[in-house]
């Protein structure tokens, strides 16, 4: 990675591609929800031509091997964040402005990326007005916000366009394990108990497991398991975006990023598929004790073969705001395809102190009531009040 001090040359083949109008000369940006790109001064569309070619996996191990020399890759132009380590896609509109996954003021400062091609991507289905519609209605929503953000996110606030990255693995696993198989069984047992001060002896029925050693394989194909490739958001965020509908993913074409930005990966192909086996592994587990049966299972030990290994790099869509309040940073995304809402949010202190406050003093109302009502009985003449008040 080399750092360049000043905007790439337009002639730079990394830079994201333009789309002129051929009308006006505008740039065209794809409208979301449709196949065509829009020219955002006079209207003119030009449709994006489909693409029947088939998305196709990649060999994983190959890929491996290719980039370790490089010849995997493309060389992309993008800006890094030095608060929170983003690099995205470099974009004249917003070159100069605040991060969108950190908030932070971010210096016009470009760099070189090595990255593998992107081959897929789910188009933005929801546009920036609904997006933003979204965002305030969650705003709204906030209870215990502090005021000065509902007006600094109204008014401030900006929403960026995001392709994220993401890998999809495929694998032809075959599982070999070692274990115990656990069967019940009831028996009946005597003991002796006191009945009416006698001791008398009684039977039970009690449950006992019969433990027998077992071993077998198991084998599963997993089919796209998705894994973040962004290490700017927060795993926790985006996987309250799932699910995705994979199975309409598009070949990659340049037109669907033209009007958004796209974040270059920050996790690389071989430790994406580390995330990959640990989902894969809980899967692996539940067929091993489907396989073992039973009424109880043991896995002792367990031999995973991850055969045929094949990987996509992909785009997914989500709107995004970052906003830094009071040094902390929070995050508001909307997936880009079904318009869920997820976010982070700050508390106000003052207003949560005021609830509590206002709960107790409702509470201790009652309290003070039921007290009041206390006393009144125990100056009733009753012996009882007379002694506890004398
Ligand atoms: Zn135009
Ligand atoms: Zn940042």
């Amino acid at each position: 990675m080399q750092s360049e001090p000043e905007t790439p040359s337009p002639a730079n083949k990394s830079e994201p591609r333009r789309f002129p109008c051929a009308q006006c000369g505008a740039s065209l940006e794809y409208a979301p929800g449709t196949d065509v790109l829009r020219c955002g001064h006079c209207g003119h569309e030009n449709r994006i031509a489909g693409s029947t070619a088939p998305i196709l996996e990649q060999d994983f191990r190959e890929t491996l091997r290719s980039l370790a020399t490089n010849a995997a890759t493309r060389d992309n132009v993008a800006i890094h964040c030095d608060s929170c380590g983003a690099s995205y896609s470099f974009d004249a509109a917003t070159h100069a402005g605040q991060c969108p996954f950190c908030g932070s003021p971010v210096v016009a400062k470009t760099e070189q990326h090595r990255q593998l091609q992107v081959q897929a991507l789910l188009p933005f289905q929801i546009g920036r007005d609904q997006a933003r519609a979204a965002f305030r209605r969650w705003l709204g929503g906030l209870w215990f916000a502090p005021g000065g953000l509902k007006d600094y996110a109204r008014n401030d606030a900006r929403l960026a366009g995001m392709y994220v990255p993401y890998w999809t693995y495929d694998a032809d696993t075959t599982t070999t394990y070692q274990g115990e198989r656990g069967d019940d069984y009831q028996v009946q047992e005597s003991y002796r108990a006191i009945e009416n001060g006698q001791e008398v002896e009684r039977v039970r029925v009690v449950t006992k497991t019969r433990w027998t050693p077992t071993a077998g394989t198991v084998a599963r194909f997993f089919d796209d398991v998705l894994v973040l490739a962004s290490r700017s958001l927060p795993r926790a965020v985006t996987e309250r975006l799932e699910p995705w509908d994979l199975a309409s993913l598009t070949p990659y074409r340049e037109e669907y990023l033209s009007g958004f930005q796209s974040e270059m990966y920050g996790v690389e192909l071989e430790q994406g598929f580390e995330r990959a086996r640990e989902l894969m592994v809980p899967i692996i587990r539940r067929d091993v004790e489907y396989d073992i049966g039973g009424d109880h299972q043991r896995i002792h030990a367990l031999q995973t073969r991850y055969g045929d290994v094949s990987f996509k790099h992909i785009l997914l869509p989500v709107w995004m705001s970052a906003f830094r309040f009071r040094d902390k940073i929070y995050r508001f995304v909307v997936n880009g395809r079904t318009g869920e809402v997820q976010g982070e949010r700050p508390y106000s202190a003052w207003k949560i102190a005021l609830a509590i406050l206002l709960a107790a003093l409702l509470a201790g109302g009652g309290f003070a009531l039921w007290q009041r009502y206390a006393a009144v009985q125990h100056h009733s003449p009753t012996p009882g009040a007379r002694i506890y008040h004398g």
